[in-house]
């Protein structure tokens, strides 16, 4: 913690998981003033509820991916659905229709005993090659590259007719992985990343929220002060005493920190911005480092003059002013164990929140 100095207020950019997490946390710390901008009309991000007469259609998230996390934690989502009254009072209960495949450009099911034989190997098939991954030590191999092999086994085993239905299974199966990954192609998606998204969830139960994921966002949202049409386009950061932010519609915003949740983040430097320290680490390395506490990492930083004496900076830059910063990222490509979910958004909003706290006092 900075001094005394107590943060007064706090601007979260966005208004998805990520960002009512944040501003919830925020105001559990007792930030006295926290304001959420949002782009667009509406919270929940990627959370989308289209809500028809007879029904509720999810146009984002949909499901409640597990009651509780890989490491016995209550999953957030979970919890904040419970709380607000939004779950049934046994969701595990909840009962799924099997799925059908379909014979080519027909509404016809596949029923042919050796049909069926050949589209429960291809899906088995698959399921396989994504646990190998899983337990795949080699941290440069792709999921992409393990699901490639395991496809050219797979029709080496088949004939006649076979390989062709099993490539279209395949396919369909693969275009799924691709869809819950997030992802254009599995050959960028590190078998080692299925591994540790795989222990973010405990068990196989996935639960709908029947109102909506549209309602838990705005149970989260509820007394918060949300603004929207606010698209933030720019953020001075690196001046004192605090920030400020500009919207497309030209207004200005102030405060002393920032938690900027959407994805895709570009900050660039600008005149004014503070210099900022680039580091790439890969491999061993880079699983090292992602295990220090941002402390370590700072204190990792204030010895590089003494390794690299001839090092010079930049006039005004000083090894001494490694600072925290007045800028957070969060969002659920932030939480490394359960990127891609909103369990993901939930737990990197109340890190970014909890972070603030830590460096600047709440
Ligand atoms: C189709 C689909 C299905 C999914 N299914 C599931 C599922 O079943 N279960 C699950 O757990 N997860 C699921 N997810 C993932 C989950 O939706 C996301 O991980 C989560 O909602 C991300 O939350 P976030 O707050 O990190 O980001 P976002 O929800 O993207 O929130 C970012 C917010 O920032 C706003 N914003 C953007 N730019 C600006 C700006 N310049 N200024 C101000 N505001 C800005 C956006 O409008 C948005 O409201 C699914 C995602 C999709 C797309």
């Amino acid at each position: 913690m900075r001094g005394r100095t107590i943060m007064q207020s706090v601007i979260v950019v966005g208004a998805g998981f990520a960002g009512l997490s944040a501003a919830r946390a925020l105001e559990r710390l007792a930030v006295p003033r926290v304001i959420v901008l949002e782009a667009g009309d509406r919270v929940g991000g990627r959370a989308h509820t289209l809500r028809l007469p007879e029904m509720s259609l999810e146009l984002g998230t949909t499901w409640v991916h597990g009651l509780r996390m890989g490491d016995g934690r209550v999953n957030p989502v979970f919890r904040a659905a419970q709380d607000a009254g939004l779950l049934t009072t046994s969701p595990e209960q909840t009962v799924w229709d099997e799925a059908t495949f379909l014979q080519p450009g027909s509404r016809e099911p596949v029923s042919a005993p050796e049909e069926l034989l050949v589209v429960a190997r291809a899906l088995t098939a698959f399921d396989e090659a994504v646990d190998a991954a899983r337990a795949d030590d080699d941290a440069s191999r792709s999921l992409g590259e393990a699901l490639d092999a395991a496809q050219l086994s797979l029709a080496a085993r088949l004939e006649g007719a076979a390989p062709r239905l099993a490539d279209r299974v395949w396919a369909w199966r693969e275009r799924l992985q691709r869809a819950m990954d997030g992802t254009a192609s599995s050959h960028d998606v590190p078998a080692a990343a299925i591994a540790r998204y795989a222990a973010a969830v405990d068990g196989e139960v996935n639960v709908p929220i029947p109102a909506g994921f549209a309602s838990l966002a705005d149970a989260m949202a509820d007394g918060l002060d949300v603004r929207f049409w606010q698209r933030v386009e720019h953020i001075d950061w690196g001046g004192s005493p605090g920030v400020r932010l500009r919207t497309a519609s030209g207004d200005a915003w102030e405060a002393e920190a920032v938690v900027v949740t959407f994805s895709g983040a570009e900050i660039k430097s600008g005149p004014g911005s503070p210099l900022t320290a680039v580091a790439w680490v890969a491999g061993p390395e880079a699983r090292s480092v992602g295990a220090l506490s941002d402390q370590q990492v700072l204190e990792g930083l204030r010895l590089l003059p003494k390794i690299f004496p001839t090092l010079s900076l930049p006039s005004g830059a000083s090894w001494d002013k490694v600072t925290a910063s007045r800028l957070v990222l969060a969002g659920e490509a932030l939480a490394p164990d359960c990127f891609g979910t909103a369990q993901g958004a939930i737990l990197s909003g109340e890190r970014a929140a909890q972070l603030l706290a830590e460096e600047w006092g709440a």
